[in-house]
């Protein structure tokens, strides 16, 4: 990937843009991208220096990121809205080519890591809700007033925001004090930087995969040893953590009337509309938003879905939906009609007519069950919260109450984010404030007395 069209090389002390920047260690990487900790001379402080792979493609993808952080940055001056900031973009010239940089806000690590760094036991519902607010803001002002659907998110787009001065911590700088090892290579090179991300994330989707189906074949009230004993691993203290954190990686963001793509969305995040391939709007960054939610509740993907014996990634994830979530309602199978329509077309015309929702006849027979996967087991999200993950009935169900409209079939009946902002539970005031309250008003009483 260090080769002509592809990453830059950097190493510590280099200077961009006519020496305004200077790399100071990396910070991660991904397809199109490496992400340095630089220092900016200007304004004194420490930003992301996001450096695009040089080839025609990725400049192009660089450019189309850069329009929509653009959008987002001219509409919140304040920097309130939980978006990453782009602080400045321009061109650097290098050996492999011309690479686009984007500077961004310096911000902390991922809610993948959080959740790794936890290891994958799942937040206080306290956290999670302080999460979930910052995400739902951002979400309700790219939507509302941008008219723009984010289309990747999922917790490792989430990054919190760094409470750390990383002039204090040259080792480790700026990073949130969580990490266990430096995300990527830290020496910043070697060519198989790809295989690696792709083994993590595949050794990630396995583990998923493996808690998931054991969801279908063993029934409620069977947690495996395993598992709890791995939850009885040392606990870690996220005492200190800020839990605000901004929605970032603009690389696959839309206008909801200007699409560019029909598959959308990291796999385990992918609403059912995109899957069905019958249009999309908005709502399915609500649909991601749901699954992240529970993972941050849970430490475990929502949905993992994989290819199976006479059955494809897409039939099983439509299974996976359906234990949790229920029978697809008729309205959303109704492409099926549709596409019975466009047959008829077809064989008239004998062309090949493309209408939106057609996958569905693929996968669903005429009474809306699954073809190929027949035997479902229902396991709904308040119980799957109580029996699988040992959370208190109490508070599971005001959680599945939360969550459950923003996981419905029907996108158009998912709440918006300003209406997920106003739900009841996302006011349930935390209980570590309860208890701080109780203890200021004690305060109070007794210095009045
Ligand atoms: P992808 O393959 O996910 O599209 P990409 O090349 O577009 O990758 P990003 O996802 O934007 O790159 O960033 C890669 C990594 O760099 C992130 O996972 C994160 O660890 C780090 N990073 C990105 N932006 C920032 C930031 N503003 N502050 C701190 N770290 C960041
Ligand atoms: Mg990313
Ligand atoms: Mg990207």
């Amino acid at each position: 990937s260090y080769r002509k069209g592809g990453y830059h090389a950097v190493r510590i002390g280099d200077p961009f843009s006519n020496g305004r920047y200077i790399a100071q260690r990396k910070l991660g990487w991904g397809q199109f991208s490496t992400v340095w900790l630089a220092f900016d001379t200007l304004s004194s402080s420490y930003v992301a220096l996001k450096i695009q792979k040089s080839a025609q493609q990725f400049a192009q993808a660089a450019l189309h990121e850069i329009e929509f952080l653009s959008a987002a940055a001219e509409g919140d001056l304040q920097n309130t809205r939980c978006v990453v900031r782009l602080i400045d973009h321009f061109k650097h010239a290098g050996p492999n080519g011309q690479h686009l940089c984007m500077v961004l806000e310096f911000l902390g690590d991922s809610l993948l890591r959080l959740i790794r760094y936890n290891r994958y036991k799942g937040l206080s519902f306290d956290k999670v809700r302080e999460i979930c607010r910052c995400i739902l803001t951002g979400l309700d002002y790219l939507h509302r007033e941008l008219g723009m659907i984010h289309s990747d998110l999922k917790p490792e787009n989430i990054l919190l925001v760094s409470t750390i001065d990383p002039a204090k911590d040259p080792v480790r700088s700026g990073l949130t004090p969580l990490l266990e090892k430096p995300e990527g290579n830290a020496n910043g090179g070697g060519g198989s930087t790809m295989n690696l991300i792709e083994k993590k994330l595949k050794r990630r989707a396995k583990r998923a995969v493996a808690k998931i189906s054991e969801r279908r074949s063993s029934m409620v009230g069977a947690l495996g040893g395993e598992e709890a004993a791995a939850s009885s691993k040392s606990e870690r203290s996220l005492d200190g953590i800020d839990m605000r954190c901004k929605v970032v990686d603009f690389g696959n963001a839309c206008w909801a009337d200007k699409q560019f793509a029909e598959e959308i969305q990291t796999r385990q995040y992918r609403a059912p509309e995109v899957i069905l391939k019958s249009g999309y709007s908005f709502s399915v960054d609500m649909w991601s938003f749901g699954c992240t939610a529970f993972e941050l509740v849970t430490g475990d993907m929502l949905f993992a879905p994989k290819e199976g014996n006479g059955y494809g990634e897409d039939e099983d994830h439509l299974a996976l939906m359906m234990e949790l979530l229920g029978k697809m309602p008729r309205k959303v199978l109704f492409f099926c009609l549709l596409f019975m329509f466009s047959l008829v077309i077809d064989v008239c015309l004998n062309e090949q007519i493309a209408i939106g929702g057609a996958k569905s006849k693929d996968y669903f027979d005429r009474h809306g069950d699954l073809k190929r996967i027949r035997r479902l087991k229902y396991w709904p999200l308040d119980r799957l919260l109580v029996d699988k993950y040992k959370l208190p009935e109490a508070e599971a169900k005001e959680f599945a109450e939360f969550l459950t409209p923003v996981l419905e079939f029907a996108p158009e009946k998912r709440p918006t984010a300003q209406q997920c902002l106003e739900h009841p539970w996302m006011k349930v005031v935390s209980t570590q404030n309860n208890a701080d309250n109780v203890e200021s008003q004690v305060k109070n009483l007794k210095i009045k007395g």
